[in-house]
């Protein structure tokens, strides 16, 4: 077994339980993609067991903290049984749900979605777990009773691994295209077109709670800003918006808005979309004097780490200001980065800041995060990446 050797005074965090190793913490020590290592302090005490990246900023992963254990198939089918276990136990009023959230799950680099009662959707993100995959696979379906897994290992962080995209079918086959239920809605999802492992499922609660507030508050013009496949537009709907227009960059996801709205049986004439990028139409709206009882912001991220907060910062207050100045007295707004570099309280400040920029004051209604499927550990805080603000303007 290679060991990785830690510069003196690094081990702290690691003694916090906290599972990332940066390569500038390590004395020594060398291993291939993947490979299992025994960390070690300074002076050769044992500290964890972890997964080497040569050519990752995050060097070492940690799989375990327990000198006992033994990284193995066993062990990946105990933490997968156990992170399905959890979710059992959750009240989630949907057939989709993410069954595995990387480091909160001890699966540091895994995601794994599962539309439906027979489909899984995964992204296997850093060497560690890439290495592991075809173990990592058979579990994921003797735990979960589906019968097909999708790969998603397309996304920009397998680049920082130095890995290469990789998608199609890893187990089963067949159509990419699966209809989901989410609280009384139908959905569809493509595993395989569709963004990241296919739908926004860290969103779901927030979804119902929309359609509630848009009934409570009386919301009838509702503006849904970067709404892919159109879940709070359809969320909106259900609350008895008279008018919804869902605005996206993507065209197939637009279309798929507008399917999503008719396939929950609501008339077409209610709901409109718009291919245009947000920040731009916004300002359109303003000059044209256009208003809305309730908006939605839910970008994408616009900061990957903490280096970028500040321009990302800059990002959210211009179209935050745009939405508040864009609402009626009394409207709606529901705002979101799922910036990791982006903490609660300077999300927070970045919306004051934009009130202030619109001379628009507001309640705070509530306080938004992610679904507990996609839980958060005590000793892992880069696990909080989803926060969410509704305010309710003065
Ligand atoms: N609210 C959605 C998820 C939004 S994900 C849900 O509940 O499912 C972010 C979306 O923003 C993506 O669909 C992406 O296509 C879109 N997007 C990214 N940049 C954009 C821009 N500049 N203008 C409009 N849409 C954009």
């Amino acid at each position: 077994m290679k060991a990785i050797r830690l510069r003196e005074g690094r081990e702290r965090s690691l003694l916090h339980r906290h599972p990332w190793i940066f390569a500038g913490s390590i004395h020594g020590g060398k291993a291939d993609p993947g490979e299992t290592v025994r960390v070690e302090a300074h002076d050769g005490r044992f500290l964890a067991w972890g997964a080497y990246s040569p050519n990752s900023s995050i060097r070492v992963r940690v799989w375990s903290f327990d000198e006992a254990e033994r990284i193995d198939a066993a062990f990946f089918a105990r933490r997968i049984e156990r992170a399905v276990q959890m979710r059992r136990r959750l009240p989630i009023d949907s057939d989709a749900l993410r069954l595995v959230h990387g480091e909160a799950d001890g699966l540091p680099g895994l995601v794994v979605d599962r539309y439906g009662e027979h489909t899984l959707s995964a992204q296997f993100g850093f060497a560690g777990s890439e290495r592991w995959k075809t173990v990592i696979a058979d579990a994921l379906l003797a735990a979960s009773g589906a019968s097909r897994l999708y790969e998603r290992s397309d996304a920009g962080v397998r680049a920082l691994e130095g890995l290469p995209p990789i998608s199609g079918w890893l187990r089963g086959e067949g159509a990419t295209a699966v209809p989901i239920r989410e609280h009384d809605w139908r959905f569809r999802v493509d595993v395989a077109h569709g963004h990241k492992t296919g739908y926004y499922l860290d969103q779901r609660d927030n979804r119902r709670l929309f359609a509630q507030w848009v009934r409570h508050f009386g919301c009838a013009e509702v503006l849904n800003c970067y709404s892919y496949s159109g879940g709070f537009s359809v969320a909106a709907l259900a609350g008895g918006a008279a008018r919804v227009t869902s605005v996206d960059s993507s065209a197939p996801a637009l279309q798929q808005a507008g399917e999503h709205v008719r396939d929950n049986g609501f008339d077409a004439s209610r709901h409109c979309t718009l291919d245009a990028d947000v920040n731009r139409l916004l300002r359109q709206y303003l000059d044209d004097g256009r208003r809305f009882d309730a908006i939605v912001l839910d970008p994408p991220k616009f900061a990957a780490t903490a280096t970028q907060a500040e321009r990302a910062a800059r990002a959210y207050k211009d179209i935050n200001r745009l939405a508040l100045k864009l609402l009626r007295p009394g409207g709606l707004l529901l705002t979101f980065s799922c910036s990791g570099g982006i903490g609660p309280e300077l999300f927070h400040k970045i919306v004051a800041g934009a009130g202030i920029d619109a001379g628009v004051d507001g309640f705070i209604h509530a306080r938004l995060g992610a679904a507990a499927d996609h839980p958060m550990t005590i000793n892992f805080p880069e696990g909080e990446y989803l926060k969410g603000l509704v305010v309710l303007r003065r």
